[in-house]
């Protein structure tokens, strides 16, 4: 008898808030689908690299509107329910804050609720692709090497390492342009009236005299976190490359010692002389690394032009934010009228590999849509829409019109005219 606990429909490749979204809204199709994770909780980036705000969720103008439905707004109203969750708040764009433990919480029950097999301490470290097509994914564990083989799979490492390790067409960053990494970091101790404008924060780090020299970034928005009242700031980057680990660990290294110097700098803030340090990362943040060449690449020129696609899939709000490697200056572009964009199933799909579906920060962007579809909202969105591709890929029964009728019955937003008041 064939043992089918190696085999699914659908194989999901990183539970951060895109591989989440995929998984589940696989498993409610009804695939058997596993969600493979290397860490010990879901939630990626929002629980492992202190990114703490939701960004992309709404549109940036004066009355933002909600543009992500479906599986984030799910995730929403679990935090809401948990109390863990701020906001919306406006600083260059709208974002709402929220507390890690309760994501890893809400994400475990959704994953449960939705019948996904997650499969935590697991590092895909190899794939198959054969004819054209995905095979299997082989997971490093405790347990040694194990291979898994799927009709479909959606690749939501972040890194790209599934799509990369089966030889799928991949590239690195967009040409010479990668965005910086930063190891966010979370301080206690910090009184609720302290004044963390990003203007205090630099004249603070100004104020380490020749030790400045030692850090990075001199600005950033603090971001408070609703039970603790800690504080994230995004400070000590890093130019590293993701794909190398001897790099990235220097990176690590490096980062946690810049942090020391940016704890000193902040407790000669009022309100701050007894901020401590409660954890760096775990991981620095790798914000972009490999994305997958897709059947089409969204363009800035599409954004700002307002394009409109027959087979979007999703709404996007964020703008093209972009971290520098060269000077560690940060920027914000916005989309037209700081409203809603489209984006089109095509930029998730392959370009030479006819069941594997992408999401989060590997969706094809150029250098400005890619800085800008990235963030965590829009990855639930495009998670989604890539989780219920597959699945019907999986299934034999793959049309953009089913993609976006399954999205519609699972609650998504996919057009302008649909997103509520
Ligand atoms: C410093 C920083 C600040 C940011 N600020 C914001 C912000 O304020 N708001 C916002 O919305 N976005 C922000 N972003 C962007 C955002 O965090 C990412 O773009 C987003 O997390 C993308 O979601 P994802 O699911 O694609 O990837 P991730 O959240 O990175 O999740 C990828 C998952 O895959 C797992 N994984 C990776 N490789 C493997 C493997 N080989 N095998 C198994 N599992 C694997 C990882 O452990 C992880 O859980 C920030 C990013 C950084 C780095």
């Amino acid at each position: 008898m064939t043992d089918r606990s190696f085999d699914y429909d659908v194989i999901v490749a990183g539970g951060g808030s895109a591989g989440v979204a995929a998984a589940a809204a696989s498993a409610r199709m009804g695939a058997r689908t596993l969600l493979v994770e290397r860490y010990n909780c879901l939630g990626g980036a929002s629980t492992m690299r202190n990114v703490a705000t939701y960004c992309g969720l709404y549109t940036l103008g004066e009355s933002p509107r909600r543009v992500v439905g479906g599986i984030g707004e799910e995730v929403m109203q679990g935090l809401r329910k948990q109390g863990a969750v701020s906001g919306p708040r406006r600083y260059r764009g709208v974002s709402v804050a929220f507390d890690p433990e309760a994501v890893k919480f809400v994400l475990d029950e959704l994953a449960a609720a939705a019948g996904v097999t997650v499969m935590f301490s697991s590092f895909v470290a190899a794939a198959e692709r054969r004819d054209g097509r995905m095979r299997t994914a082989t997971v490093a564990g405790h347990s040694g090497l194990k291979t898994f083989s799927a009709r479909a799979f959606v690749d939501c490492t972040g890194e790209g390492d599934l799509a990369a390790f089966a030889g799928a067409s991949t590239r690195y960053g967009n040409g010479a342009d990668v965005n910086l990494g930063t190891l966010a970091t979370r301080f206690g101790g910090i009184a609720p009236s302290a004044p963390l404008t990003p203007r205090r924060i630099a004249e603070a780090v100004a104020g380490l005299g020749a030790k400045a020299n030692s850090v990075t970034k001199d600005r950033a928005a603090a971001v408070r976190l609703p039970i603790s009242g800690d504080v994230v700031l995004h400070l000590a980057s890093e130019d590293y490359d993701p794909r190398d680990s001897l790099s990235m660990s220097a990176a690590e290294v490096r980062g946690r010692r810049q942090t020391w110097a940016y704890l000193e700098a902040l407790r000669t803030i009022e309100g701050c002389e007894d901020a401590y340090l409660v954890s760096t990362g775990p991981e620095f943040g790798t914000r972009e690394s490999r994305h997958l060449n897709c059947q089409r690449q969204l363009t800035w020129d599409d954004i700002e032009n307002r394009a409109g696609f027959e087979d979007c899939i999703a709404l996007g709000g964020w703008g093209a934010e972009w971290h520098d490697r060269a000077t560690y200056l940060s920027s914000l572009d916005f989309p037209p009228d700081r409203g809603a964009y489209e984006i089109p199933l095509g930029c998730l799909r392959s370009v030479d590999t006819a069941n594997l579906f992408c999401a989060g920060r590997l969706a094809d962007g150029d250098r400005k849509a890619g800085a800008a579809i990235r963030v965590m909202g829009t990855a639930f969105a495009t998670g989604q829409a890539a989780g219920i591709a597959a699945t019907l890929e999986a299934d034999g029964r793959f049309a953009v019109s089913a993609v976006q009728a399954a999205l519609r019955k699972q609650d998504a937003i996919l057009d302008p005219a649909d997103i509520p008041s």
